[in-house]
């Protein structure tokens, strides 16, 4: 089954004893497309780093909602000239979180705002992420306004992407009405292993009405361990002496992605093997990959 992982932070320390083989084994199990992204200034650098050393590896900046608060100008001045990089498809992940809270809502919309406004600016899609408090939908229904009140879905997004998505929900998780509004204004949706847990049992639907052209699959590696994944083990690449692997409980990979690739084929009847062809081509749609000029 031919891959893609449309979200995966291959620079954080759960996996800086093993990257070579976790890379290597995720080219093996399928994987043709992977897309690094950052979550502040530093590491959306290192996602840069990776995408450079690597033709199939691309990066994606920005600052996640959690650290809307404490970014500062330097940062953000930062991500938007490492924005401009060829290797750099995409701007994220930002969005909102409103069930964790680690930075007050209005900074957060602020910051979305801004990487909106970069998107836009730039032709890449924004990648975004999307929690509401517990039970609620707070955080989409506000995503949507402020997707809506930036232009997506009308003729600056039309003028900057053409017919390509502008924006990425990333580890979808909602309701069916709020996929909808998502695909209305052109928006593709990339499912991770969170379609595995308790709670999100819409994905199945939502999965069914994604056309394929804005189908994407994710890990959200080292976090979201889709079922099957096994306990963490010490990585067969670290010498004696080696820091030891920083990631605890089970850590997901990119190779994981074809547990959730499986998934999503089963719901909507297809073959592996032809969503896998499907994938790619929704990947190499909404990314404009640096190495295909
Ligand atoms: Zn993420």
């Amino acid at each position: 089954m031919r891959l893609i992982d449309s979200h995966s932070h291959l620079q954080t320390d759960a996996f800086a004893a093993d990257l070579a083989e976790v890379v290597a084994t995720a080219r093996d199990a399928g994987v043709e497309r992977l897309l690094v992204p950052g979550w502040d200034a530093g590491s959306s650098a290192a996602a840069l780093r990776l995408a450079t050393d690597t033709d199939w590896i691309d990066a994606a900046v920005g600052i996640h909602p959690h650290d809307a608060a404490t970014a500062s100008a330097t940062d953000w001045a930062a991500v938007v000239r490492l924005a401009g990089d060829p290797c750099v498809v995409a701007i994220g992940e930002t969005g909102l979180d409103y069930d964790r809270m680690h930075s007050p809502p209005e900074a957060q919309l602020a910051n979305l705002r801004r990487h909106l406004r970069l998107a836009l600016d730039m032709g890449k899609p924004a990648i975004l992420h999307c929690r509401s408090a517990a039970g609620g939908r707070d955080a989409q229904d506000a995503l949507i306004a402020e997707i809506r009140a930036v232009g997506c879905g009308g003729a600056a997004a039309r003028a900057a992407f053409g017919e390509r998505p502008p924006a990425v929900l990333h580890s979808f998780s909602g309701p069916v009405d709020y996929a909808e509004a998502a695909l209305e204004l052109g928006l593709a949706i990339s499912f991770s292993g969170l379609v595995f847990r308790r709670g999100e049992e819409a994905s199945a639907d939502v999965a069914r009405l994604v056309p394929s052209e804005r189908l994407l699959i994710e890990t959200d590696a080292p976090y979201l361990a889709p079922p099957g994944v096994p306990r963490n083990r010490a990585p067969a690449a670290v010498q004696p002496g080696a820091p030891a692997p920083t990631f605890s409980g089970r850590r997901n990979s990119p190779m994981w992605v074809r547990i959730t690739g499986e998934w999503l084929a089963e719901r909507r009847g297809e073959r592996p093997d032809s969503i896998g062809d499907g994938l790619v081509q929704a990947y190499d749609a909404t990314f404009r990959r640096h190495s295909m000029g």
